[in-house]
């Protein structure tokens, strides 16, 4: 009995050393381990023996199993272990994978650009935050409580006097509060619109502009913004000025520039005008400088705002916002 049991053991760790793959050591597994296998047919037949044999016959048989279990798996272990050895060539003569380098996304892109020609006239760059109180998002600037200009832009509101500010313009307010004229700064970054569809997105990018000093005129303004399109575009690039509403500025005038596709002969991207929409602006309204405790009488300035989306969809001929969004390395790989 004791010897049937080692004579089987020896046998199994016989084939089992001559294994050479999967295939021999799943043969072997079967041959004394499967439902038809030796030790398995040993076990079943222990029924058969004397009482007094069966206990130890048992213990040895399932031993003998145990072990024999253990020194498949460990076959299998060994088998893999070696594997990668076996059967990786490896060709260093190959040339490697190269890794993609990132690069700025368009829209940082041309916000750099809007930033850094304002810098070069002198404006210096402010920034503030993006989930703003309704004071310094609307009542500072003119557009008190249930005015009906707050429909103008669908707000995100996060409680009644939080929102995720709709324009960049409050940074107006936070940087005259924090000194005095002359004031000439610009604030980029993100607001927050309640809208979606091929021109808008509810994130998208702002640079606002604020000057204030004495004796400054709608022809600074002019001026300002003449050289800014100038410099964003080309020289060829004309520019119309059109009266506009905004709470926060008076007079108000909405920039339009010649159309960068048709040249002005109209097309179907400038709507068959000629012209294109690029940003609005104005003489900052009295009652704004009075919320920051400027001297009406003595100062004067103006202000303007821009979507950078709008000036990159532009630049580029691109005619659905979405596309910088999307994530799509195809568009993104363009710029
Ligand atoms: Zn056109």
């Amino acid at each position: 009995m004791k010897q049937e049991i080692q004579q089987i053991q020896a046998e199994a760790q016989a084939d089992l050393a001559t294994a050479q793959n999967e295939k021999d050591i799943e043969a072997v597994a079967v041959r004394y381990l499967g439902r038809k296998g030796a030790l398995t047919g040993f076990l079943r037949n222990i029924a058969k023996l004397p009482p007094e044999e069966r206990a130890a016959a048992g213990k040895q048989a399932n031993a003998a199993k145990q072990s024999l279990e253990t020194a498949v798996r460990k076959a299998r272990e060994e088998l893999e272990r070696r594997a990668p050895e076996k059967t990786a060539a490896i060709d260093i003569s190959l040339p490697g994978r190269p890794a993609i380098p990132g690069h700025t996304h368009p829209i940082s892109q041309i916000m750099q650009e809007i930033c850094s020609i304002l810098e070069r006239m002198g404006f210096s760059v402010a920034e503030g935050p993006e989930v703003e109180t309704d004071y310094y998002n609307f009542e500072a600037l003119n557009v008190p409580k249930y005015h009906p200009a707050r429909d103008m832009q669908d707000t995100f509101y996060i409680s009644e006097n939080i929102v995720l500010r709709t324009q960049t313009s409050p940074m107006q307010i936070r940087a005259m509060e924090n000194q005095t004229p002359p004031v000439a700064v610009i604030a980029p970054g993100k607001v927050f619109r309640c809208d979606s569809d091929l021109t808008h997105t509810p994130m998208f990018h702002q640079v606002e502009g604020l000057l204030v000093d004495e004796n400054i005129s709608f022809a600074d303004l002019k001026g300002t913004l003449t050289a800014f399109v100038h410099a964003m575009f080309d020289r060829e690039t004309a520019l119309r000025f059109r009266p506009s509403f905004f709470p926060f500025t008076e007079p108000s005038a909405e920039v339009d520039i010649l159309c960068v596709m048709c040249r002005g002969k109209g097309c179907r991207v400038c709507g068959q005008s000629g012209w294109l929409e690029i940003l609005g602006s104005g003489m900052v309204h009295p009652n704004v400088f009075r919320s920051v405790g400027y001297d009406t009488q003595r100062f004067t300035g103006f202000a303007f705002g821009m979507g950078v989306e709008r000036i990159a969809m532009l630049k580029y001929g691109i005619d659905d916002i979405r596309k910088f969004f999307n994530n799509d390395m195809r568009f993104l790989g363009q710029f």
